[in-house]
């Protein structure tokens, strides 16, 4: 029996119900409303096309499981975990429009969808199942996505040409100008390197939107290897004047503290970027005389870093939202501060490709420690993928044809003070911060990347500026140490 009541009222309460059954039936997107237990009791045309039951029909009296069946968007099968109208169906929660793959049950084709759920309030406790043919929105969105990847693309290029002759122009050793010319060429080559920033974004971000770039996993030790990066922005702390420090100590009860070594199965890229853009923010919103700390420590089956600054922090409103693509907070303190707004987007889209999680803590004028968590593996584990690894790299060298994963030395061992110990969560007194990787930092004037060749005569190229001496990490922080370790001052 067809849930409309048909019955005629003396408020044409009848005649209202047939018109809500033909509005249902005449609309492109599927609806389908079962009772509370998921039995169906109405399919529109358009949701028995979609989902491809035989007819209206057929499908009354089912369990909704039977007829709607959902794969992720990438065709990822869904456990009843993951399986986002189930739990909705379970629990009797509302589900936004959430975007999968329907399977067509009869031909098992997949459509994209945009499928949502809402609970009928009263007593029924029907659920309305809505189902929307998302295929024209991706296509559109694809085309989109390919555009701002091709006009990123285009315009690097000139971009990097404009910096490379800004790079010239303001070298004494290739250009001799009055420091009026110098102080607007060094406008516009801050300018020239945030739209330069901009476009790799963009560029980046399509990639990922459109999973162009796949994580490629290797096993690493991973307090080497987020020292090691944490290490090429020691020469970048010290010029915004920010005390910046790195540890990878857990604290034990007894005031004593240990020394770890994590293991994890990461992309050595991807962890570059996350890294570079956590550790950027914290110097870039830091004022003077604050204080940074990167630190990496296991946290049962999980790598947990934290990058932890003093910095302007983040007020409760805009902290649910710096995730987001182009979102950059508004205030007075960040509007002289460049930013794309796109760099926490990217830090999440690569953190979660890779299994892991990225939130942040901040109060506003308090500082914020940004966390990432990415799923760890044990020793045994570490060195089973490392013999995987090893005999691939051994045999592509036979083969001298398929290149073999490779793992890039992260650093030379001397460099890092890490605990070696044979076993990993054992004790080690934390003595001395660690020293860091005696890597060249940046110059504080970039050498010009190779630009195209001008029309007009070209200037000489500049010498390769020397690499100042590596600077030193100072010892950590007390006050940030203190907070992170949950020890009162
Ligand atoms: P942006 O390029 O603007 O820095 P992000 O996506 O990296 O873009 O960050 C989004 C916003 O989050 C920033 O505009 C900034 O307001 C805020 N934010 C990010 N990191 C920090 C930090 N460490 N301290 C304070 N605010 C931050």
């Amino acid at each position: 029996m067809s849930i409309f009541k048909r019955n005629k009222t003396p408020n044409n309460e009848g005649d209202n119900s047939a018109l809500s059954e033909l509005a249902l039936k005449s609309i492109h997107d599927g609806v389908i409303i079962t009772d509370k237990n998921g039995t169906v009791q109405f399919i529109n045309p358009a949701a028995v096309i979609m989902t491809g039951c035989s007819s209206a029909s057929n499908a009354m009296g089912l369990d909704y499981g039977l007829i709607v069946k959902l794969e992720s968007k990438e065709g990822r099968e869904l456990s009843e975990a993951e399986n986002p109208l189930i739990q909705a169906m379970q629990t009797n929660q509302p589900l936004e429009p959430y975007q999968a793959s329907l399977i067509d049950t009869s031909s098992e084709k997949r459509l994209p969808v945009a499928i949502s759920v809402l609970t009928a309030e009263g007593m029924s406790g029907n659920r309305i199942i809505t189902l929307r043919d998302i295929t024209k929105e991706l296509e559109e969105e694809g085309e989109q996505t390919e555009f701002i990847s091709t006009a990123s693309h285009e315009m690097r290029t000139p971009v990097a040409t404009i910096d490379g002759y800004l790079s010239l122009a303001l070298n004494p050793q290739t250009a001799t100008i009055d420091e009026r010319a110098r102080g607007y060429l060094t406008a516009a080559e801050k300018a020239s390197k945030h739209l330069g920033k901009l476009f790799q974004d963009l560029l980046d971000v399509t990639k990922l939107d459109d999973g162009k770039i796949k994580p490629h996993f290797v096993p690493v030790e991973m307090v080497e290897l987020a020292q090691s990066i944490a290490n090429d922005h020691a020469m970048q702390a010290k010029e915004a004047k920010v005390n910046y420090t790195f540890g990878s100590e857990q604290p034990l009860s007894g005031g004593r503290k240990m020394q770890q070594v994590v293991y994890g199965f990461v992309d050595l890229d991807f962890m570059r970027e996350i890294l570079d853009n956590l550790i950027d923010n914290a110097i870039k919103y830091t004022p003077e005389g604050g204080s940074i700390y990167v630190n990496v420590r296991g946290d049962g089956d999980r790598v947990l870093i934290n990058v932890t600054d003093s910095g302007i922090g983040i007020s409760a409103d805009d902290l649910t939202h710096i995730f987001q693509k182009f979102y950059r907070v508004d205030n007075s303190d960040t509007r002289t501060i460049g930013g794309t707004g796109l760099g926490l987007y990217l830090v999440k889209q690569r953190v979660e490709a890779m299994g892991g999680k990225v939130w942040a803590e901040s109060a506003f004028g308090e500082g914020s420690t940004f966390y990432v968590s990415l799923p760890r593996i044990t020793a045994d584990e570490y060195e089973k993928r490392m013999i995987i690894v090893r005999n691939q790299q051994a045999q592509a060298q036979m083969m001298q044809k398929v290149p073999a994963p490779q793992i890039p030395p992260i650093s030379s061992q001397s460099a890092f003070q890490v605990a070696s110990a044979p076993n990993q969560t054992a004790p080690q007194p934390v003595t001395q911060p660690v020293a860091p990787r005696p890597v060249a930092p940046q110059p504080a004037q970039p050498a010009p990347r190779p630009v195209a060749p001008p029309a007009i005569s070209p200037p000489p190229a500049p010498p390769t500026p020397q690499p100042a001496p590596a600077p030193t990490i100072t010892p950590v922080q007390n006050q940030i140490n203190n907070n992170l370790n949950g020890e009162s001052k």
